[in-house]
């Protein structure tokens, strides 16, 4: 069976929920499941080297059958073979490799050449959507809140700060509604600049952001993601409309449409030293609508 030579073209960046696409391969993935890939899905999966976005619950209906999605992840053809996963040991968008979405049903898949339809689950999505916005703007809020506690000059966030996020962030994930931030200030980040005594008081900090996170969601400015191309492996960034100019961040994931749909954010704190390093952990919650 021939590998796919190009990429899943994928419509979850623009926002879709539904996709219609052909077969175009099925791999076993172990357990009686298997790898249904196809040329086009608006399924988002997991992705194996930054997995802060969780896959999208998903639905898989043939002409005759509907298929049981496990779960949606990332997978990788090179040299004859496909990696799927965990096992995927490079990033998507390197060069010699071509990059897939791997819809790993149990039991009987389709068989290759059907035409499938693909249904996400709307509410999770939108749920994971909105937390992933909510996720970038804390960060770029953090940014700024942090901006006096730096003695050198470091690299800039998309507002112009100094980029404690990107250059302190060991974990970040999505949740429903919900984000968490992991940093670590350790012997590198005190190098660089900055004073770990800008966290004595996590509550002020964590004031501070969400105080940011409601002027800014008051502004209603436009989210989108902007994409070089339709490939998985294709560039894209976040985009947001705020009263400061427009911030860009490199993301996979997917996102809310406007900053009005971040309801009421709210940031907490907490500090915990361990030897040599503060780890901090900011967790971003928006309220769900009723
Ligand atoms: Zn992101």
């Amino acid at each position: 069976m021939a590998a796919p030579t190009t990429d899943t073209e994928v419509s979850y960046p623009a926002g879709a929920l539904t996709s219609e696409g052909t077969v175009l391969q099925v791999e076993p993935a172990g357990d009686d499941r298997w790898a249904v890939f196809l040329d086009r899905t608006a399924a988002h999966p997991v992705d194996t080297a930054w997995p802060d976005q969780p896959a999208d619950r998903v639905a898989l209906r043939g002409p005759d059958d509907a298929y049981d999605v496990a779960e949606v992840r990332v997978a990788g053809f090179h040299d004859g073979s496909v990696l799927l996963g965990d096992a995927l040991p490079v990033r998507t968008g390197t060069p010699g490799w071509v990059f897939g979405v791997a819809h790993v049903v149990a039991g009987t898949p389709p068989r290759v050449g059907e035409t499938v339809t693909v249904t996400v689950d709307a509410a999770y999505r939108a749920a994971l959507s909105v937390a992933h916005s909510a996720c970038h703007l804390a960060a770029l809020a953090l940014d700024a809140a942090l901006a006096d506690h730096w003695s050198k000059a470091v690299p800039e966030d998309a507002l112009g700060r100094p980029a404690f996020d990107a250059l302190a962030v060991t974990r970040s994930s999505i949740h429903e509604y919900r984000s968490e931030d992991v940093y670590r200030i350790g012997k590198s980040l005190r190098k660089k600049g900055f004073d770990p005594s800008a966290f004595d008081d996590p509550d002020a900090i964590a004031a501070r952001v969400t105080e940011q996170l409601r002027a800014w969601t008051a502004a209603g400015g436009s989210i989108h993601v902007d994409a070089e191309g339709t490939g998985l492996s294709a560039r894209r960034q976040w985009t947001c409309a705020l009263p400061e100019g427009t911030a860009a961040i490199p993301c996979g994931g997917t996102h809310a449409e406007s900053l009005a749909d971040l309801v009421d954010p709210a940031v907490t704190i907490s500090v915990e030293d361990v030897p040599g390093a503060r780890l901090v952990t900011m967790t971003t919650r928006v309220t769900a609508p009723r």
